[in-house]
């Protein structure tokens, strides 16, 4: 049963056990040893500490889309602040999405009907919607867009002094 000893289930023992971080069934052999030695011991039959899986010790989530990424994925920066002050970590797909640390609120855009994170647009305009002093929500993909037909002359008028 190759399944079976891939999930962590040594022979004859076939407890299942439930990963804190990413919810997951596993065998104790996908546990770290010391971890669950005292989530046991602790407990008295109930587990009290938390019950971490190997995959999820040696990688790090992103906060926003829940993928684990091998530590080396994230900078130095990153994991340093994670670990001191439990500040959130944001893969770089979701910061592409607009979304950060500080806001992982996600907001889908009026015109496009795309959903990003606060980054994605105007601050007064996240501003407003948020106190419901505005409906309007529109993506800065779509208003830069928009933008660059007006700013165009400008544009233009400085590559001309360049010259
Ligand atoms: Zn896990
Ligand atoms: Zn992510
Ligand atoms: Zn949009």
């Amino acid at each position: 049963m190759p399944r079976v000893t891939q999930r962590g289930y040594s022979s004859g023992k076939y407890e299942a056990y439930d990963c804190t971080e990413c919810l997951g069934h596993f065998g104790s052999a996908m546990f770290n040893k010391m971890t669950f030695y005292n989530s046991k011991r602790n407990g008295r039959g109930q587990r009290r500490s938390r019950l971490v899986c190997k995959a999820c010790k040696t990688k790090m989530r992103c906060s926003s889309c829940r993928t684990a990424f091998e530590r080396g994925y994230w900078s130095l920066n990153e994991r340093r602040n994670h670990s001191n002050s439990r500040t959130k970590l944001v893969c770089k797909a979701c910061r592409a999405k607009g979304f950060h640390p500080r806001d992982l609120r996600a907001h889908t855009c009026q015109t496009c009907a795309c959903t990003f994170g606060s980054h994605k647009f105007n601050k007064t305009q996240i501003y407003n919607y948020n106190s419901s002093k505005s409906k309007t929500l529109r993506c800065l993909q779509r208003t830069s867009y928009e933008n660059e037909r007006v700013r165009r002359p400008r544009h233009v008028l400085r590559q001309r002094r360049h010259i």
